[in-house]
């Protein structure tokens, strides 16, 4: 039923009336919500006559148009925000707020933290592997005269950068060089010599920026800690981020360009909320991130259940046990064919050259054992360093607006609930492999440094990934009371004998 607009509001300002890049046509650009929406002649002539409020008779008459039919077309441009209406002026205003956030001075935006988050580097130097930093002009000529120093106290064969990406008339972009998948720079101790001698300033600036995550919204920049951070079982528990705000605005100067949040955020399809009403939807998960226990899969129904409106169904009433099967090898088997894929793309070794994956195979691990290890994954956590590790990875999930960023929050559920349930899945099936049955902290956080890795990656996230995005909110939101109801009947029964010989 479309709410009848009467007297009907003009354009919302910034939307103008364009032609469309052919010349053909017309179009509403609305470059505040980033949208641009292609017309008819018909919604091209309503669009020119909507230059000030007025009655919705006079409009249809201006148009020469049936008032029914003009009706419909104004509730459609109302439903898009393109008119003048008070939530659509809200929305206009949260996406400029975020965009001054993200392109203003970083003097002076607000910085916005969580009280109880919490981070101080353990120096395990774990980071400094498993990526290549890229390195700009302004660090390579402040350590031009450095250069000897450095090849001799690293004692590299290999040179310490490499220029990657160089074509004709390309400069192509330096990266340092890693030795057994670390930073060539990378002493005995875990210590990066640059850092170690000549001070932060002289690092290339994306080693300085880790592992802090920084996404602009309209409140200000918000600051969270990446879970790529290998050392966070221990580093969450050091300096309040409150505390460190010197810190945190010099990091927020060196981030060239920030990300922000969706312009226009849908709870799920359709259901646009504004900024206001979704952080106080954050802050409702984040209260029950708080309240839970070690019944992890009982607080994702929490999170559900607050994310879609409904309270959890009975998980195991009426569930098509077929259905959650084939829906969980449709995801893992389609992820797991995409590896398969990345991975006959990488050149083999060479003489010259070793091109690293290890993430594809670990992603891949946990993705093969999901099914079969659904009844460990759902088993409530038993240790509190268990518990407490998912509850700051997900305060730490929440603040880096993980859900403000996603296609709907529901999508941005989906994704928290099964990267948690695959890294214990990952876990799970690594400790197997070495015979050990309990899981420490650090076992889940190697599948969250993994997966997290993964799902951001930009060859994974947005080519794959997304093509997955509504067959993993399906299951891991909307039939996740199903999931963790029927977890102990979804694996595959084994009737083999096993024996152990070595
Ligand atoms: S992985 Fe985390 S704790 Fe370890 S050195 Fe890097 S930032 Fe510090």
């Amino acid at each position: 039923m479309n709410e009848v607009l009467d007297p009907v509001p003009p354009l919302r300002a910034g939307v103008r009336l364009v032609p469309t890049p052919d010349g053909a046509g017309s179009a509403l650009s609305d470059e505040v919500l980033g949208r641009r929406v292609k017309l008819d002649a018909a919604g091209a002539s309503l669009a020119a006559a909507l230059d000030r409020e007025q009655p919705l008779a006079e409009l249809a008459a201006r148009v020469a148009g049936d008032e029914g039919r003009v009706r419909d077309a104004v509730a459609a441009f109302a439903r898009l925000f393109l008119l003048a209406t008070p939530r659509a002026g809200a929305l206009a205003a949260d996406a400029e707020r975020a965009a001054a956030a993200a392109e203003g001075s970083r003097d002076d935006v607000p910085i916005v933290v969580r009280g109880d988050a919490r981070f101080t580097c353990t120096m395990c130097g774990s980071c400094c592997g498993g990526h290549n930093v890229p390195v700009f002009d302004d660090v390579l000529e402040g350590l031009a005269d450095k250069i000897p120093a450095l090849e001799a106290a690293t004692r590299t064969r290999k040179g310490l950068f490499v220029t990657l990406g160089k074509r004709p008339g390309a400069a192509g972009q330096v990266y340092c060089q890693l030795t057994h998948g670390s930073c060539v720079f990378l002493d005995d101790d875990a210590r990066c010599r640059i850092h170690g001698q000549w001070g932060a300033e002289a690092k290339p600036s994306a080693c300085r920026i880790f592992p802090y995550e920084l996404v602009a919204t309209p409140d200000g920049v918000a600051i969270s800690i990446q879970r790529e951070c290998r050392g966070f079982v221990e580093a969450r528990a050091g300096k309040r981020l409150a505390d460190d705000l010197p810190n945190l605005r010099e990091v927020l100067r060196l981030v060239p360009e920030l990300p922000r949040v969706r312009r226009v955020i849908e709870t799920t399809a359709g259901r646009v909320v504004t900024w206001a009403e979704y952080q106080a939807l954050e802050d409702r998960l984040h209260d029950l991130v708080d309240a839970g226990d070690g019944d992890h899969a009982a607080l994702f129904s929490g999170l559900r259940a607050e994310v879609l409106g409904d309270a959890a169904p009975d998980g195991a009433a009426g569930t098509d046990l077929a259905s959650l099967r084939d829906d969980l090898d449709g995801i893992a088997g389609g992820l797991l064919s995409a590896i398969g894929q990345l991975k006959g793309m990488m050149p083999p070794p060479t003489g010259e050259t070793l091109i690293r994956g290890e993430a594809l195979d670990h992603f891949a691990l946990g993705l093969a054992h999901l099914r079969d290890e659904l009844p460990r994954v759902m088993h409530p956590l038993r240790r509190p360093d268990l518990v407490s590790l998912l509850k700051d990875h997900l305060h730490h999930h929440l603040m880096g607006k993980g859900l403000a960023i996603a296609r709907t929050v529901r999508v941005g559920l989906g994704h928290m609930a099964f990267q948690w349930a695959l890294s214990l899945a990952f876990a799970v099936a690594r400790a197997r492999e070495v015979k050990r049955r309990h899981l420490v902290a650090q076992d889940v956080m190697d599948g969250l440094v993994m997966t997290s890795f993964m799902m951001r990656h930009d060859a994974f996230d947005g080519p794959v990934l997304a093509r997955f995005d509504e067959p993993i909110a399906s299951l891991f939101v909307d039939r996740w009371p199903a999931l963790v109801a029927h977890a102990r009947e979804l694996p595959e029964p084994d009737t083999r004998l096993e024996m152990v010989k070595f």
